[in-house]
């Protein structure tokens, strides 16, 4: 790593410049704030609890499941062999 200050060549490890003691590590160009977090996470609950009643509102327009589906008595009469049809 170059030394903005005195162009002194150091190794990338190096916190402080070899030559003129310069301070090479760079303080974070940003750093979140409680404000930051507390929006980030309001934002994520919000699509999460608006994504989960949507797929919920388009899954309950599907139809059953076979198994769970209602099926007239007509259209199975094997499964009512007791059952006399009507006429
Ligand atoms: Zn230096």
């Amino acid at each position: 790593m170059k030394c903005p200050n005195c162009g002194y060549e150091n190794r990338a490890n190096f916190k402080f410049c070899k030559k003129c003691g310069n301070d090479l590590t760079l303080p974070p160009a940003w750093f979140p704030t409680w404000k930051w977090h507390l929006k980030t996470l309001s934002w994520i609950y919000l699509i999460l609890i608006a994504v989960f009643f949507i797929a919920s509102y388009f899954l309950r327009k599907l139809p059953p499941p076979y198994h769970i589906r209602k099926i007239p008595d007509e259209m199975t009469p094997w499964l009512h062999p007791h059952k006399v049809p009507p006429p």
